[in-house]
């Protein structure tokens, strides 16, 4: 997969794609990302960006012509048409998109290019988002300064999702928010540390029983913390029993 970054900083991703699963991602050829600087694509001797907003007030807007010339660079593009022929997803990050979700970063995983647009000031002009980007997305309900680090909590989601970045396929499969549930708790060595004990269950080598267990403690905890996700969840006759012995109303 390819990730193409518009962005007016991009020494704010020198390091964080140098590390970890990212970085054995891009080593072993999965993915590709691509920083680019808007002020490239900027006209003019000053290279201008932004603007004031039309019908006044504070702040400044970012102009349209550097984010198209920028886009349809990294497409081999023009206009709005040959973005969709492309075949890539233009996302503009921003506190009025979709949020993010598990659900939305497994759909991205399965694409082949996404360009990811990191507004600054008071945002972009509405034009790019009315006629270049396909996609919005937010990663919460509060405003930071500007689109650099949710372009990279978007990377970063997606790119552990691709087939072949884990060594273990199904490291994923269980995680918190896979399957609606949030995930159960681990333990490991050693078995006793300042006399908190490892539950005796995972020590008993009774798959079925741990499996079990799992499955409960991951019901407890979606229960306790986050009960709305309990409504979209897949549950068997066995897990709804299982909460009603707990008091839930399932
Ligand atoms: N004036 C805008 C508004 O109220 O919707 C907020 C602009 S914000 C200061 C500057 C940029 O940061 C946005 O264009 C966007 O790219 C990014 N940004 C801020 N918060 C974000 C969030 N929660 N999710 C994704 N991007 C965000």
């Amino acid at each position: 997969m390819l990730f193409d970054i518009l962005t007016l900083f991009p020494g704010l991703f020198s390091g964080v794609f140098d590390e970890s699963i990212v970085r054995r991602a891009i080593e072993a050829g999965i993915i590709s990302i691509r920083i680019h600087n808007i002020r490239d694509y900027a006209e003019g001797r000053h290279s201008i960006t932004d603007d004031a907003p039309y019908g006044g007030g504070g702040g400044m807007v970012m102009k349209p012509e550097p984010i198209f010339g920028a886009v349809e660079h990294v497409l081999g593009s023009q206009g709005q048409q040959t973005v969709a022929e492309a075949g890539a997803r233009v996302i503009l990050l921003s506190p009025q998109g979709m949020p993010l979700t598990q659900q939305m970063a497994c759909e991205l995983s399965r694409q082949e290019h996404l360009v990811l647009v990191c507004g600054r000031y008071e945002g972009v002009d509405e034009r790019i988002r009315e006629h270049l980007i396909t996609d919005e997305i937010s990663i919460g309900d509060y405003v930071l300064s500007g689109g650099e680090i949710p372009a990279m909590v978007v990377i970063e989601a997606v790119t552990r999702l691709i087939p072949g970045v884990l060594g273990d396929p199904g490291a994923t499969f269980e995680d918190s928010h896979m399957e609606g549930l949030l995930e159960y708790p681990h333990y490991t060595r050693p078995v006793e540390y300042r006399g908190w004990e490892v539950p005796e269950v995972l020590l008993s080598g009774d798959h079925a029983l741990v499996v079990q267990w799992r499955r409960e403690q991951a019901l407890r905890r979606t229960l306790e913390r986050r009960p709305e996700l309990l409504r979209k969840a897949r549950l068997s006759e066995r897990d709804m029993e299982f909460l009603r012995s707990l008091g839930a109303d399932v």
